[in-house]
């Protein structure tokens, strides 16, 4: 499919818009699941990263890097997914830290709670 529309400088004609739309399928089939791709709009030059819908509005706003008529940076799939694995990972990890303490203070405060329940509980009876 011819991209020359990354070089029509009329960014709202239905060439050009028509071209986004192609850009989005494109980028939604090849990176499937992520949130977050490569913003290929002359502002972020492919190094920030954007949820898909917004970088559909930064084409439109910014229009698309004219040199970028392969779009090598958005087949990267297998790269992409492994960075989110390990990302996945340290989410994994760091949760069940939370957890285990939790976890211990919750111990903490359940013992706590009883030695305060038996010491009232004492009170209650020398009282009586
Ligand atoms: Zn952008």
């Amino acid at each position: 499919m011819s991209r020359r529309w990354i070089q029509n400088p009329n960014r709202c004609a239905d060439e050009y818009l028509d071209g986004i739309k192609d850009f989005i399928k494109f980028a939604r089939r090849y990176n499937p699941g992520a949130t977050r791709i490569r913003c290929p709009c002359r502002r972020c030059n492919n190094t920030l990263w954007e949820t898909i819908e917004n970088v559909g509005f930064h084409l439109v706003r910014n229009g698309m890097i004219e040199t970028y008529s392969i779009w090598n940076l958005h087949e990267e799939q297998l790269d992409h997914a492994s960075s989110s694995n390990a990302t996945t990972m340290k989410m994994l990890n760091l949760l069940w830290i939370l957890m285990i303490k939790s976890w211990i203070l919750y111990r903490m405060l359940f013992h706590l709670h009883r030695s305060t329940s038996i010491t009232k509980g004492k009170m209650t009876y020398l009282h009586q």
